[in-house]
């Protein structure tokens, strides 16, 4: 009797995968309502967004028209208030199914968050409608100058008028030329306190602005390419918070959303491979013995190495997530518990490499060709390089552990 021949006639005995192990309590219609956008709207358009580098502008309006386009904002300004757990469990179910949307997402609810928190009340009331509505946000701050250390910015901004003329060299921007508007961090010189670090909303159609093509091995969609900003005109009703101090922020709402959100994505991204090889390896049966791929014992401990490494990120990621949210509601704050966060982001940028690749290697040569599992590898290989990046968190947590200051 093959695997094929055991799920179809016997239902007793086979072990049910429990949903507390892969959903955090009370988030399971969030999850499913997820995977619903993910197979009805992503899927469909994850590969041609991949083959043709196409921005999968599409796939994030339905995300929005689904309700997902403000999801960490509080209800009465029209968000879902799905704190960091529901931030994660979308991103993940997300990332199952087209990366490049989920990522370019993450990186959405980030700066949305970001000009909620940081912003006026007036600003707020000016961008959160249209972000409900699906419009795209993104977060401008590594540059060239600096590379991994993307809080140490060179660039800046100086009064001109009743505003900044802003100039900046970014590197990598998500959704760099799609987006609407971007969170750009720079650094105001003249201010008052010794952190000059300034946040302007800086908006697509402005003047002044250059986007360079980004043409990399995955995440194909996601427009993650270097901007140029020469002499940009940013009126001060779109800087927010201070000028300069605005380190708080990155420590307390960009960092912890971005280290969250893209380790959710890995974590996805994982996932989707392994369902994909799991699938393969049922599908595939050889003429001469009779069995599938699943048969071969070697095979199914290969499907079990990759769900324990996928589950132990999982498990990680929801213990950090419903964590944060404990603190915000404490009041307690986020910037103090961020060794999970750097620990789950080099966690699961490991094990996207290692189980996006026994998945191909499960799948044979189908997995090698041009599709969808040689597609996950190729995405998921960007989370160890994307920052903070694993060699920066590991040192992080390595200082943490000797108790010496993680920051130098
Ligand atoms: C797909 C993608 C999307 C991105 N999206 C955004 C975005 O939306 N917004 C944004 O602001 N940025 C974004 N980034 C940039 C990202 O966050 C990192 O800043 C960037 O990937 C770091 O790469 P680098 O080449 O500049 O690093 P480099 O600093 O040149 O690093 C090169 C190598 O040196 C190592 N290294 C660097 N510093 C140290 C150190 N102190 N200790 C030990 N090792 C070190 C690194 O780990 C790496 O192995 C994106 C990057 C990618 C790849």
């Amino acid at each position: 009797m093959t695997i094929n021949d055991i799920n179809t006639t016997l239902d007793e005995g086979i072990m049910q995968i429990s949903k507390w192990w892969t959903c955090p309590s009370g988030y399971e219609n969030l999850q499913e309502e997820a995977h619903v956008v993910g197979k009805n709207e992503l899927l469909s358009r994850a590969s041609i967004s991949d083959q043709e580098s196409m921005y999968p502008r599409e796939s994030l309006k339905a995300i929005a028209d689904a309700g997902f386009g403000a999801v960490t904002v509080p209800a009465e300004y029209g968000g879902l208030d799905a704190g960091f757990t529901g931030f994660s469990v979308l991103a993940e179910s997300f990332a199952q199914y087209c990366a490049s949307s989920a990522m370019c997402w993450v990186m959405h609810t980030a700066a949305t968050q970001t000009l909620f928190e940081s912003g006026n009340e007036e600003q707020r009331q000016r961008y959160i409608p249209g972000v409900i509505k699906g419009d795209v946000g993104g977060l401008a701050f590594s540059e060239p100058a600096t590379g991994g250390h993307f809080w140490n910015v060179v660039s800046s901004a100086t009064r001109k008028g009743d505003g900044y003329l802003l100039n900046a060299d970014k590197s990598f921007v998500t959704s760099a030329g799609e987006a609407d508007w971007y969170v750009l961090c720079t650094n105001y010189h003249d201010a008052p306190q010794e952190d000059k670090l300034t946040f302007l909303i800086v908006h697509n159609d402005q003047d002044g602005i250059e986007c360079f093509p980004f043409n990399a091995m995955g995440l194909r969609g996601n427009s993650s390419g270097p901007m140029k900003f020469k002499d940009v005109f940013v009126p001060t009703e779109n800087r927010l918070g201070t000028e300069g101090g605005m380190n708080y922020y990155n420590e307390n709402t960009v960092d912890p959303l971005f280290l969250l959100g893209t380790a959710s994505c890995w974590v996805g991204v994982a996932q989707g491979a392994l369902n994909a090889a799991i699938d393969s390896a049922k599908k595939k049966v050889h003429a001469d013995t009779g069995k599938s791929v699943a048969d071969y014992q070697v095979i199914r401990h290969e499907l079990a190495k990759g769900q324990i490494l996928v589950d132990s990120a999982r498990s990680m990621l929801y213990r950090t997530a419903e964590g944060l949210d404990k603190c915000a509601q404490e009041g307690l704050p986020i910037s103090e518990h961020l060794f999970p966060l750097w620990q789950i982001k080099t966690h699961a940028a490991d094990i996207v490499i290692q189980v996006t690749n026994q998945a191909l290697q499960v799948s044979g040569g189908k997995g090698y060709l041009t599709g969808q599992v040689e597609k996950y590898l190729r995405d998921g290989r960007a989370g160890a390089v994307m920052g903070p990046t694993n060699e920066i968190l590991r040192e992080w947590i390595g200082r943490t552990l000797i108790q010496v200051p993680w920051f130098e």
